[in-house]
């Protein structure tokens, strides 16, 4: 098809695109400066159609949350509270394992486990909520903690990270989540999440995590004060740890959304710069497989355009959402299955049900099977 392109800028990066040439620094920086829109989401496409055809994925899923007791108080959070909060909570045991088997009576194949950085909760603590979890839902698979999770219950326990990836492995993590990278620049990241690893600690914890074995996803927190450089330099920096592993399975890249955080003064970032982001991901990251567009961040309106702008993943049905509805998100805290069909066949793509590491997933209401 022939796309008219209206930045002269863009034609050496549609050039390289329709070559299957890796993208440079410049040509990344060049996507975020452009406002030709369509130029740019016509590329990502043109990629997203290279390596998954018509096929969007999506996930049947729930997210559990233990606590959103948090040591770290970053500005650009709304979940994390403060552990003498009186709307603090952090579940015991039991509620978690009954919260996991509550929500739609559809089978979930993945529990998404993330929360605060909790004072008194133990690395034990964690793995008996792990061994629990697999002992009563045995073929769900276990998504959980984010590397900024991972490197403080190491630094709690004294441990290295990769002895504390052995242990969560054993009691039950099958892979981990992308959260908590934010951005990579250091000036911002001061400012944002000072109190968090840097973004060296969260690169070498995935980079742990991929030696074991285990898969991770990874993310981009956009929309605050960071640059189109900082965009681009944090992208090369995930695409280099590919490169090197091999271990990211999906990038998502997520919204900053200010309310309720002491960063509310900052306005929310648009459908055009969401699309974007998708897009310049796709473009950039020649060897992550899986660009998703996490309805939840950017709603389900975006999250369909999105598929037209590099994303073949629009996440799954979450049942009870928190961390973006701390923080403002409007969108409903869950979705039916039937509900990510329609607004995939809507935009026209084929919908596949996967598992988190995109085996198709062949279902009845309440049970399922992965097909290897
Ligand atoms: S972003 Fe994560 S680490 Fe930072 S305060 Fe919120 S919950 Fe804690």
């Amino acid at each position: 098809m022939q796309v008219v392109i209206d930045d002269a800028r863009l034609k050496p990066v549609l050039a390289k695109v329709e070559a299957g040439e890796r993208l440079s620094f410049d040509d990344g920086v060049a996507l975020y400066r452009t406002s030709d829109i369509l130029a740019v989401g016509h590329m990502a496409n043109i990629v997203r159609e290279r390596l998954h055809g018509n096929i969007t994925f999506f996930n049947v899923n729930r997210h559990i949350n233990p606590t959103d007791v948090c040591v770290a108080s970053c500005r650009l959070c709304a979940f994390g509270k403060r552990v003498r909060d009186p709307k603090a909570y952090t579940m015991s045991h039991e509620q978690v394992w009954e919260a996991a088997g509550h929500g739609y009576s559809e089978a979930v194949t993945e529990f998404h486990i993330v929360g605060g950085l909790h004072p008194e909760l133990t690395l034990d603590w964690y793995c008996d909520m792990l061994r629990g979890l697999k002992q009563r839902f045995p073929q769900v698979h276990l998504k959980a903690f984010t590397m900024v999770e991972v490197a403080y219950l190491a630094r709690r326990q004294k441990i290295s990270i990769r002895e504390t990836l052995e242990l969560l492995r054993d009691a039950g993590v099958d892979s981990l989540p992308g959260g908590g990278a934010e951005i990579f620049s250091e000036p911002v990241r001061r400012i944002i999440c000072d109190h968090k690893i840097d973004g060296n600690e969260w690169i070498e914890t995935a980079r742990e995590a991929h030696r074991l074995g285990l898969k991770s996803n990874c993310t981009m927190l956009y929309g605050h004060i960071e640059t189109g450089e900082d965009r681009v330099d944090h992208l090369i920096r995930l695409r280099e740890l590919q490169d090197e592993t091999g271990g990211f399975v999906t990038f998502i890249p997520l919204a900053f959304h200010p309310d309720n955080t002491p960063l509310q003064h900052i306005g929310k970032t648009t459908g055009f710069t969401d699309l974007k982001n998708i897009a310049a991901a796709r473009l950039m990251l020649d060897n992550i497989p899986h660009i998703k567009a996490y309805w939840v961040m950017m709603t389900p309106r975006i999250a369909q355009v999105a598929q037209r702008f590099g994303a073949d993943d629009i996440d799954g049905t979450v049942v009870e959402e928190k961390i973006y509805h701390d923080a403002g998100a409007t969108t409903s805290q869950g979705l039916r299955r039937g509900e990510l069909l329609r607004l995939i066949r809507e935009a026209g793509r084929e919908p596949v049900e996967r598992d988190t590491l995109y085996r198709p997933v062949q279902r009845t209401e309440s049970t399922f099977t992965v097909l290897v």
